[in-house]
């Protein structure tokens, strides 16, 4: 199966925070939901690995209005990537469509005023369901 943009920098991003938190010697099991969450918090991973997100290079969040915003759930998992120009999959109210004429589609979804996904306590809801179904 052939990636598009969006789903090929999903995967990548999904891969890459995984292999950060084995690599810092966390298991992801239930009883480490609080480490994940503690290593995956836009203050330590902007610390930790600050060429990995522009944002981290300037040490500004990319949602200031999260009070610890944690980045396990960039790659929102209600983002429909399997389209050029994404959608939402649940309509998150505060997601918006951004135009360019230099996107592949004119317009692509744009999640930058959503805060679903991006909490300590939805990534903990998040984890806990995934990790019980596994
Ligand atoms: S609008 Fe919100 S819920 Fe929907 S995909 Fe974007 S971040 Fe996720």
């Amino acid at each position: 199966m052939t990636l598009n943009l969006l789903q090929k920098w999903e995967l990548y991003y999904q891969e890459e925070i995984l292999k950060d938190i084995e690599n810092a010697g966390i298991e992801i099991t239930l009883e480490n939901i609080p480490l994940i969450i503690q290593g995956t918090s836009f203050k330590n991973r902007s610390k930790k690995y600050p060429d990995k997100c522009p944002y981290y290079q300037i040490g500004k969040s990319c949602h200031p209005e999260i009070k610890d915003l944690n980045c396990f759930l960039c790659a929102c998992p209600n983002y429909n990537s399997e389209i050029l120009e994404g959608e939402c999959k649940i309509q998150g109210p505060k997601g918006k469509w951004f135009y360019h004429p230099s996107l592949p589609k004119g317009k692509i979804w744009d999640c930058s005023n959503c805060h679903i996904n991006h909490s300590p306590k939805e990534v903990e809801n998040y984890l806990r369901e995934k990790l019980r179904k596994n």
